[in-house]
This record gives structure tokens, C-alpha cells and sequence, in this order.
């Protein structure tokens, strides 16, 4: 542990990550791309930069596609992303920001700056994940993490088995959240997984509730001691608080604004495979997708 943060430096002239790489060498780990593609590689490693300083103007493919690249695939989009750019308009600045950028360097380099503003987006990532590592709390929408959720679950189900009571577990998918990103910019859509992730947990009434990221723009709830039609009310309820935050989704052939499908399973007496219990929840929230959306599904009991 004891190994220096990593900044990937992207950029098509070499002059430039020759400048910056020798202002950032002392204190970081410093890899380099001359070509997008290059970077979207060293980036989906399993060996991924801590934060990326991204030229905006390459051949190819540009710092804008890059980004949007990045910030469309979950294994990529947690890394910080610095614009750095001779373009010095406040258009360039908020379309960067809209792509999800968390800040913006122009050239030619102010070298002390860049030294700043990299240290302080490094330390901002490396409390993020020290947070998602020990609170098991998801760094984007502030909610247990998946891994929280594996550990509850499982649990759970152990404890709800022995003590003869149901547990439930519903799915939850944020409906045409691909045309959101596309429409109003993926750091927007990130507000948005925080706002609906908020509703969801302003839902919970039990101490024991759960509400969890599980991936991407799907969340989970595990109810201990709840059957199936409780869960199902509670997920109405989560349906209808996550509507009434009035998120606009003008691209949505659903509704006006922001929706999700829900899918809904109980297990009587938790028994054998916890998985069982996850794939019926997840086959009733196909079912909600089927069925036109912006609705709460439920499966059959499994086993
Ligand atoms: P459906 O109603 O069928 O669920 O349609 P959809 O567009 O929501 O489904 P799809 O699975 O095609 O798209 C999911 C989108 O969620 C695409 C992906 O980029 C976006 N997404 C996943 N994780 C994040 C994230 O952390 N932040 C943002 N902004 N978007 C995310
Ligand atoms: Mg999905
Ligand atoms: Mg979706």
C-alpha cells in the first residue's frame, strides 16, 4: 500500500507530456498515451490510472469522445477526468463538464497550478475509495456499495432461514437512463443515480432495511422479515417516491420525467441457494421492462 497514485497523461504532442510528466514524476506514477484508444487500453487495465489529464484536441479521436468513452463503461467510470486544452472558451469548459470532467486545465501550463489541482483531485479519489473500501459505501450516490450488499444478503438469508421468516429483495432500473446520459451529459445522469439513490432511502422505514447499488444504474433492497406482498407495497412506495423527485426526462417515451422498474421476490423460509432468490428478481424486473415500464413486477416464490 504504499505505492504512488497514478496519473495517465494524454496527449498527441509529445512536447506536452514531456512537460507534464516531469512535473508530475516526483510524486506520482506517471504513464502516457499519445492516442485515445491507447489511453481507453491503459484505462480498462487491471492497473487503472487514479486520475487522467486528457487533451481535448487529438487526430483520431478527440479528448470529448474519449471521455465519453471512459465515462460510459463501469470499469472506467470512477476515475477523475482533467481536461487539458488551449481552447479557452466557457462552452469548452461546461460541454467538458457535462461529459463528466472534474476539472479543466489550459495550456500553456501554469506548472504550480497543475501540481495543485492534480494533488487535490488525487486526494479527493483517494478518500473515495478509502470510503468505499471501509464504509463499504458506493463513492457515487453515497449508498452501501455492492459489496455491502453481497456481505447483507447473504446474512440475511442465513439468519431469516433460521428464524423460520421471509426475505424479500427487489431490483430496482432506472427506465431509458442510456438516452438520459446521451441527452443531458453523464455527470447529470450521475446527479440524478444520487437523487434517485436518495428516494429510494428516504422509503426505508425498518432499522434492518437495506438499500444498495448493485451496478451501474440498477439498485437493490433487502427486507428481512418481509413477504412478498410487504415488499411489494414497499416497492410501490419506492416507485412512487423516485417519480415524485420530478427528475425532467424529456427523452423518456415513458413519462415526462424520471421512472424505474422494480422487480419484486420473497422466499417464504430462506433456503439453499440466496441466488435463486436474486435471478427471480431479476427475471420479475424484465418483466416490469416488458410490460411498458414504470412499474413493480413480482415473481414467483422461488423453491
Ligand atoms: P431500460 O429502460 O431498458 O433500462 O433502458 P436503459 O437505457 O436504462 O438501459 P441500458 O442498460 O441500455 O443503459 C443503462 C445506462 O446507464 C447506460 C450507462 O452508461 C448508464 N450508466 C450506468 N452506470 C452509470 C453511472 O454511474 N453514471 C451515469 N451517468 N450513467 C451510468
Ligand atoms: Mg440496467
Ligand atoms: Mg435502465
Amino acid at each position: 500500500m504504499n505505492a504512488k497514485a497514478s496519473v495517465l497523461i494524454v496527449d498527441n504532442t509529445p512536447a506536452n507530456i514531456q512537460v507534464l510528466a516531469e512535473a508530475l514524476t516526483a510524486d506520482y506514477r506517471v504513464r502516457v498515451a499519445s492516442q485515445g484508444a491507447k489511453a481507453l487500453e491503459i484505462a480498462r487495465s487491471t492497473d487503472p490510472p487514479d486520475l487522467i489529464l486528457l487533451d481535448v484536441m487529438m487526430p483520431e479521436m478527440d479528448g470529448y469522445q474519449v471521455c465519453q468513452q471512459l465515462k460510459a463503461d463501469e470499469r472506467t467510470n470512477g476515475i477523475p477526468v482533467i481536461f487539458v486544452t488551449a481552447k479557452s472558451g466557457i462552452e469548452d469548459e461546461a460541454h467538458g463538464r457535462d461529459l463528466g470532467t472534474v476539472d479543466y486545465i489550459n495550456k500553456p501550463f501554469h506548472l504550480p497550478v497543475v501540481r495543485a489541482r492534480v494533488k487535490a483531485h488525487i486526494n479527493l479519489k483517494l478518500k473515495t475509495d478509502l470510503l468505499e473500501n471501509l464504509a463499504q459505501i458506493d463513492g457515487l450516490t453515497y449508498i452501501p456499495n455492492r459489496r455491502r450488499f453481497d456481505q447483507l444478503f447473504a446474512q440475511e438469508w442465513a439468519r431469516m432461514g433460521r428464524e423460520n421468516k421471509p426475505l424479500a429483495l427487489s431490483m430496482i432500473d432506472v427506465d431509458h437512463f442510456k438516452a438520459y446520459n446521451d441527452h443531458y451529459g453523464h455527470g447529470a445522469g450521475d446527479d440524478c443515480l444520487r437523487q434517485v439513490a436518495a428516494a429510494l432511502q428516504r422509503t426505508l422505514q425498518r432499522p434492518a432495511d437495506l438499500a444498495a447499488r448493485y451496478g451501474g444504474e440498477e439498485l437493490v433492497l433487502v427486507l428481512p422479515n418481509t413477504n412478498g406482498p410487504g415488499a411489494c407495497t414497499i416497492a410501490e412506495r419506492a416507485r412512487l417516491e423516485i417519480a415524485a423527485a420530478g427528475l425532467a426526462h424529456a427523452y423518456s417515451p415513458t413519462a415526462d420525467h424520471i421512472t424505474v422498474s422494480i422487480g419484486v421476490a420473497a422466499a417464504e423460509v430462506p433456503a439453499g441457494d440466496p441466488q435463486r432468490l436474486l435471478a427471480a428478481a431479476d427475471q420479475a424486473l424484465y418483466q416490469a421492462k416488458r410490460d411498458g415500464r414504470n412499474r413493480c413486477c413480482t415473481a414467483p416464490c422461488p423453491g
